[in-house]
């Protein structure tokens, strides 16, 4: 058997080896994942607190999930878009009837969504308000991630994504995050819409102050923009809402969702939008290979039914709320601010504390995946199956860890 001679240095040695230097992993070799478990190639068990950044929330290898991959694996993988197939038009339904948003247009990563959702607003500006060919304008905000392909890495504002990558596509306009004149400032005649993420995920669990995306919307009604929401990481039930956007009883005119839609089994993103809005996209205007191939569609379809029947979206909420509290308790003199809405949490350091990836390298240790980001931030976002006693357990352990004198 190949796992008697599997050992965590072995394989770290051959990734450094053989793999490109594009992330800097924690040093665990996980080979096997159930509910909000994980164990590494030495048998050691992790509660994962990442859920690979909000995939995973059904948690690992739901059954369910895998079931319905296995199955339609089976019977039929691919048809691409040329020809119809029978579980494309469920998902549909099912996805519109969930979110309200009448039309769906699906891809495959999180950032395909994203690049669908700029194309949409360029072409609805077009075909609705006028603008002059190729002069389109997106606003966007400070501290964004909306994922890696060069026309949305070159809006980012974070250095390391962007440098050496450019040139990069003209026509977004950058806005600091919760600053509505700062976001107003950058209207004009050619603006077609905003993106925006209702919380910043990889930003670090950034919630704009209250109110702010409510009037953002009333700003996108007045100037006849499109308003289009990230809900990539924040959506599917990890604020304790389906949309993140719910809490500010809002309603953008598209969404973009990903991660979760698959459960973490297979990837599947989306386009949601309003039929108006969605007219903007006719016959050979748009398309993927793989966008609504009926492995994905069965797979999501999967994934939605487990988050509803299992009611993960309310248990988000409710457990969110505990483990919230439960943070917001811990005194350390390493915290600076803790932020958080539902499973999902930004803990964010004082800069004396020397960076976040030492506490979650001993998490590690004791049993707990982190993934620091922005340096100074440890982010909590488990799987939303996970329970009250595990929750418990690594709070405890959070705890001891932050409180540590060192
Ligand atoms: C992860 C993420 C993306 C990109 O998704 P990929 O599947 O990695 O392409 C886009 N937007 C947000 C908010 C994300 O968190």
């Amino acid at each position: 058997m190949s796992t008697t001679t599997q050992n965590s240095a072995a394989l770290i040695e051959q990734e450094e080896k053989f793999g490109a230097h594009n992330y800097h992993p924690l040093d665990v070799v996980l080979c096997r994942g159930e509910g909000a478990y994980v164990w590494d190639v030495e048998g050691k068990r992790y509660l994962d607190f990442l859920a690979a950044y909000s995939a995973v929330n059904q948690g690992h290898n739901h059954p369910r999930i895998v079931g319905a991959l296995t199955e339609q694996a089976k019977v039929l993988s691919l048809t691409s878009r040329a020809f119809r197939n029978d579980k494309f038009p469920p998902l549909l339904e099912k996805l519109s009837n969930m979110t309200g948003f009448e039309k769906v247009l699906l891809m495959n990563s999180g950032a395909e969504a994203v690049e669908t959702a700029i194309k949409a607003m360029r072409k609805y500006g077009y075909d609705n308000k006028g603008i002059a060919d190729g002069k389109a304008e997106i606003i966007v905000m400070d501290g964004n991630f909306h994922g890696r392909t060069t026309t949305i890495i070159g809006f980012s504002t974070d250095d390391t994504t962007t440098t050496g990558f450019g040139p990069f596509t003209p026509g977004f306009h950058v806005a600091e995050y919760g600053n509505m004149d700062a976001l107003k400032a950058l209207i004009n005649e050619n603006t077609c819409g905003v993106l925006i993420e209702p919380i910043q995920g990889e930003g670090g669990v950034v919630i704009p102050p209250k109110g702010f995306l409510k009037e953002l919307r009333a700003l996108c009604d007045e100037h006849k923009m499109m308003l289009v929401c990230d809900e990539i990481q924040s959506g599917l039930g990890r604020t304790g809402t389906l949309f993140a956007f719910e809490h500010e009883g809002i309603r953008p005119d598209g969404v973009t969702i990903g991660k979760a839609l698959s459960g973490g089994i297979y990837p599947v993103s989306a386009f949601l939008a309003t039929e108006d809005f969605m007219k903007v996209f006719t016959p050979g205007t748009h398309g993927s290979t793989y966008g609504g191939n009926p492995l994905a569609c069965a797979v999501a379809s999967a994934a939605l039914d487990v988050l509803v029947d299992e009611q993960l979206i309310e248990k988000s909420a409710t457990m969110g709320a505990y483990m919230i509290e439960r943070v917001r308790a811990i005194q350390s003199p390493h915290i600076k601010e803790v932020r958080g809405i539902g499973l999902w949490a930004g803990i964010e350091l004082n800069p004396s504390a020397g960076g976040a990836r030492r506490f979650c390298e001993r998490l590690q240790q004791e049993g707990m995946l982190c993934k620091e980001t922005h340096t100074h931030t440890i982010r909590l976002a488990p799987p939303l199956v996970i329970t009250k006693e595990q929750l418990d357990w690594s709070i405890d352990l959070l705890t001891r860890v932050l409180t540590d004198a060192e």
